[in-house]
C-alpha cells in the first residue's frame, strides 16, 4: 500500500523557473511540495558557469549557478517541502486535482495536489531530428552536452570541432572550448542570419576570432567508431544543400545548437492543449493551462532567452497557484498574425475589472522602426514602436487592459508593421 500525501501546490522541476514558483506559492502561504529529478536545485543553470544571468532582476552580471543560489538560499529559509533525486512519472487527475506518481530514493509514492505547475525546462533537438547523414559514430553532440562534460564532469569532449547552429548555447560553447584549447574550426548557420542574442555572437565569437558561416550545414559526419571529419554544403533559400558547395573538414566533434523544445510529455499525458508555434501549453494570463489548477512556466511555457523572465513566469505562476480557487472562467483569446512567431499568454481572462497582463512574444523577421499594434475587433488598445526587432531577442509587453476592452467575441489581435522605405519618405 503506498501512502497518499496532499499539498496545495506541487511544482515539477526546480530549475529557476521551478524555484521561484515554489518560493512564490510559499509566500501565499500555499502548503507547497517541490520535486527535481536530479539530485541538485537549480536546472540547467548548474552547468552555465559563464557570467549574464540576472541583468535583469539583480543589476548584476552574475553566472548561473550564482543566480540560482539567491533562490535556493530563500527556498531554505521557506516552508517548501523539497524532494530530489525524484522523478515525477505519470500524473492522473480527478475532480479537478492532479495525482502524482513518483519515483524516488524511497521508492515509489503518490502525490495529490490541488494545483499542479509544470517547470519541466526544454530539451535539446539531436542530430535524429535535423537529419544529419552517415555513420552512427561518436562524436556528436548536444551543445548542452558539451557544456554538462566541460563545466560539470571536466571533461574535454573535443580537440578540433564544429559546431552546426548558432544558437546561444552553441555560441557559448564556442567561446568556452576555445577558452578550454580546443580548437573551433567555425559555427556554421543553415538561416542567413545567426540564431543567438546579439550580445553573444559578439562576446563568444567575434571577441574570439572564431568564424561564422552563414547559409551553410552540415550535410554528412564520417568516422567509424568516433567521427574524424564533417561534409559542409552551402543552402538556397529553403534551406536544401546546393550540390557542387560541398567541403570535406577535418574534425573530431560535431557540436549541435540546433533549438530547443519546450519539455512537455507530462502535459500532454493529461491533455493539457499545447500551442503549436510555441510548443508550450496554451496559458492565461496567471499561466494557467486548459486544465483547471494546472500551470506552466519558464522553458516548459516557451523558450526563454532570458533568466530573469523565467523566473517572472514563475512567480506568477506560483502565486496563481496559490490563490487558485474555484471560479468561472471566461476567456478571450489572444492571437498574432505571421508578423509575429508567437504571443504569450495565448488567453485572457476577464473576470476581474482591471488586468495587468505580463506579453512576451517574437517577431518572425529581422524588422526596424517596427509598430506594434494590439487591436479587438476594429479598435486599436494600445501600439509601440520598437527600433529594432530580432527574432532571437524575445520581447516583453506589460499592458493595463480592462473587462470592458476585453468584452465581445473577437481575439485580442497583435501584428507588427516595418516602416518601409515608402513610409519613411
Ligand atoms: C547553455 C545555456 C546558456 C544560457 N545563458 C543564459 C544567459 O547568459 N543569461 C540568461 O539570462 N539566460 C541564459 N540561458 C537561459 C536560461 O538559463 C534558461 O532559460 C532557464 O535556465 C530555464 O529555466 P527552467 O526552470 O524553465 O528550466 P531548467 O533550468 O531546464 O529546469 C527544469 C528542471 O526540471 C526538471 N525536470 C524535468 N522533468 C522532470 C520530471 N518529470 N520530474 C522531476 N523533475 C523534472 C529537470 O531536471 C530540471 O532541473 C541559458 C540557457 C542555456 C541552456
Amino acid at each position: 500500500m503506498i501512502d497518499e500525501l496532499n499539498f496545495d501546490v506541487v511544482v515539477i522541476g526546480a530549475g529557476p523557473a521551478g524555484l521561484a514558483a515554489a518560493l512564490s506559492a510559499d509566500q501565499n502561504g500555499a502548503k507547497t511540495l517541490l520535486i527535481e529529478r536530479e539530485a541538485r536545485l537549480g536546472g540547467i543553470l548548474k552547468q552555465c558557469i559563464h557570467d549574464g544571468f540576472g541583468l535583469v532582476r539583480f543589476q548584476e552580471k552574475l553566472s548561473g549557478p550564482e543566480y540560482a543560489e539567491r533562490f535556493i538560499d530563500q527556498l531554505s529559509q521557506s516552508n517548501v517541502t523539497v524532494w530530489t533525486l525524484s522523478f515525477v512519472s505519470k500524473i492522473d487527475r480527478a475532480n479537478d486535482e492532479s495525482i502524482l506518481t513518483l519515483i524516488t530514493r524511497d521508492g515509489m509514492k503518490v502525490v495529490r495536489a490541488r494545483s499542479l505547475i509544470l517547470a519541466t525546462g526544454c530539451r535539446e533537438r539531436t542530430s535524429r531530428q535535423i537529419g544529419v547523414h552517415g555513420r552512427h559514430c561518436a562524436g556528436v553532440f548536444t551543445a548542452g552536452t558539451a557544456q554538462y562534460y566541460t563545466n560539470i564532469l571536466g571533461k574535454m569532449p573535443t580537440k578540433r570541432c564544429v559546431i552546426l547552429g548558432s544558437g546561444d548555447i552553441g555560441l557559448i560553447m564556442a567561446r568556452r572550448l576555445t577558452i578550454e584549447g580546443a580548437d573551433v574550426i567555425g559555427v556554421y548557420e543553415a538561416k542567413p542570419t545567426p540564431s543567438g542574442l546579439t550580445r553573444n555572437i559578439s562576446q563568444c565569437l567575434w571577441d574570439f576570432d572564431i568564424p561564422l558561416y552563414t547559409s551553410k550545414t552540415v550535410t554528412r559526419v564520417f568516422g567509424d567508431t568516433r567521427l574524424n571529419a564533417v561534409e559542409i554544403a552551402s543552402v538556397d533559400d529553403c534551406m536544401c544543400p546546393i550540390s557542387g558547395t560541398e567541403e570535406i573538414i577535418p574534425c573530431d566533434a560535431l557540436i549541435l545548437s540546433v533549438g530547443l523544445i519546450p519539455e512537455n510529455e507530462l502535459a500532454q499525458s493529461i491533455g493539457v492543449l499545447l500551442d503549436s508555434k510555441t510548443k508550450g501549453p496554451i496559458v492565461d494570463e496567471r499561466n494557467e493551462t486548459s486544465l483547471k489548477g494546472v500551470y506552466a512556466c519558464g522553458n516548459a511555457l516557451h523558450v526563454n532567452d532570458l533568466v530573469d523572465y523565467v523566473s517572472e513566469s514563475g512567480e506568477i505562476a506560483g502565486t496563481a497557484a496559490a490563490n487558485h480557487s474555484d471560479y468561472i472562467r471566461d476567456l478571450v483569446s489572444v492571437e498574432c498574425d505571421d508578423s509575429l512567431l508567437y504571443v504569450v499568454p495565448q488567453r485572457l481572462n476577464r473576470n476581474t475589472e482591471k488586468i495587468s497582463c505580463v506579453f512576451f512574444f517574437r517577431s518572425s523577421k529581422e524588422m526596424n522602426h517596427a509598430t506594434l499594434i494590439v487591436s479587438k475587433g476594429d479598435t486599436v488598445l494600445y501600439s509601440k514602436t520598437f527600433q529594432h526587432l530580432r527574432p532571437p531577442e524575445m520581447e516583453r509587453l506589460v499592458l493595463p487592459l480592462t473587462a470592458e476592452q476585453l468584452a465581445g467575441e473577437a481575439p485580442l489581435q497583435f501584428h507588427l508593421e516595418e516602416k518601409t522605405n515608402e513610409s519613411n519618405e
